[in-house]
């Protein structure tokens, strides 16, 4: 391995500009998080979602609501969310408990404060968006992690033959839209794929976002790749791990993700970013109205 995608530290330096921009701000960017049940990995995805806003001076609002929660009373929170302007960003954590509409909620998100690209109408615009069209007010934040961590660190992907593993509305698809407009020819694996190792043996870019520890293996990856592991799996030792096998893999990577402190970091970092800018936009907007 040449490079370490040191998410970790790109995001500190991230955090860093964010917060000498928002102080120059003139109002304090707000974010809120929506947090349905006791989902013990949202539970720490949130404290630290929190942690960095108060590292950035950021004002923020987590709604913690019992599992038992009625579809109509996150609605109303929404709808409360949307009033206030002192919040900027809203994130519904997922999962949602089985009794409510995950999709209807989603739906629900106000496009100006949907802070991770959720909603349809903000999906549709990373679709449709050209090269060289102006940014998208906010993109989805792992796969902009992803994407700015490679920029980072000089990986140009435009011409690459990128593979991604994975194919959720979260991850796997929009990372594909973001490569597709820097001009890399993507190809997206799943459950399905058949003869995957084949497959992820062309890449110069490899992606994973299952949620397998260490499925991709030594043999699957083609000397001088560069492998990005968005994964996260608890161990039965408690450890973290990603789907990527980091101690086979890296000396045959070009650059790699470590888990934890690669793609992590940079989806939090991608988070406090977008909240900026539509604290931004919100401005201008309240200004004119
Ligand atoms: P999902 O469960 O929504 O999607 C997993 C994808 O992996 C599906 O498309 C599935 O295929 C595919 N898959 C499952 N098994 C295989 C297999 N054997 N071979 C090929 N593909 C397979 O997961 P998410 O996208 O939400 O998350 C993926 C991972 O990334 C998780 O570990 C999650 O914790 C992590 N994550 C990390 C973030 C970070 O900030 N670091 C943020 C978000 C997620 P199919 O569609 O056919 O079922």
């Amino acid at each position: 391995m040449k490079v370490l995608l040191d998410g970790k530290k790109a995001s500190e330096a991230i955090l860093d500009k964010i917060r000498l921009e928002s102080e120059k701000l003139g109002i304090t960017p707000g974010l809120c998080v929506i947090m349905v049940g006791n989902d013990p990995a949202s539970s720490v995805y949130v404290k630290n979602k929190e942690k960095a806003c108060e590292k950035v001076g950021f004002y923020h609002k987590t709604y913690r609501l019992m599992e038992d929660t009625t579809q109509d009373q996150v609605l109303s929170v929404i709808q409360e969310v949307k009033e206030d302007c002192k919040l900027h960003g809203l994130i519904v954590q997922l999962p949602l408990p089985d009794h409510i509409n995950e999709e209807l909620i989603i739906n629900s998100i106000p496009v100006e404060k949907d802070v991770d690209c959720f909603h349809p109408f903000n999906v549709g615009c990373l679709l449709t968006k050209k090269k060289g069209d102006a940014p998208l007010a906010v993109a989805p934040c792992t796969p902009a992690g992803v994407m700015e961590l490679l920029e980072m660190n000089g990986v140009d992907v435009a011409g690459k033959r990128a593979v991604i593993v994975g194919r959720s509305n979260i991850v796997g698809k929009p990372l594909a839209l973001m490569l597709l407009n820097r001009d890399a020819t993507v190809t997206i694996c799943h459950s399905r794929t058949k003869d995957l190792p084949s497959v992820v043996r062309e890449a110069d870019i490899v992606v994973a976002a299952v949620g397998s520890p260490k499925l991709v293996t030594a043999d699957m990856v083609k000397e001088g790749a560069v492998v990005v592991d968005v994964g996260v799996n608890r161990l039965e030792d408690g450890k973290l791990c990603g789907d990527v096998d980091f101690d086979a893999v890296k000396d045959k990577a070009y650059a790699i993700t470590p888990v934890p402190g690669g793609v992590g970091p940079m989806t939090i970092a991608m988070l406090l970013k977008n909240t900026l800018s539509m604290a931004k936009r919100q401005r201008v907007c309240n200004k004119t109205s």
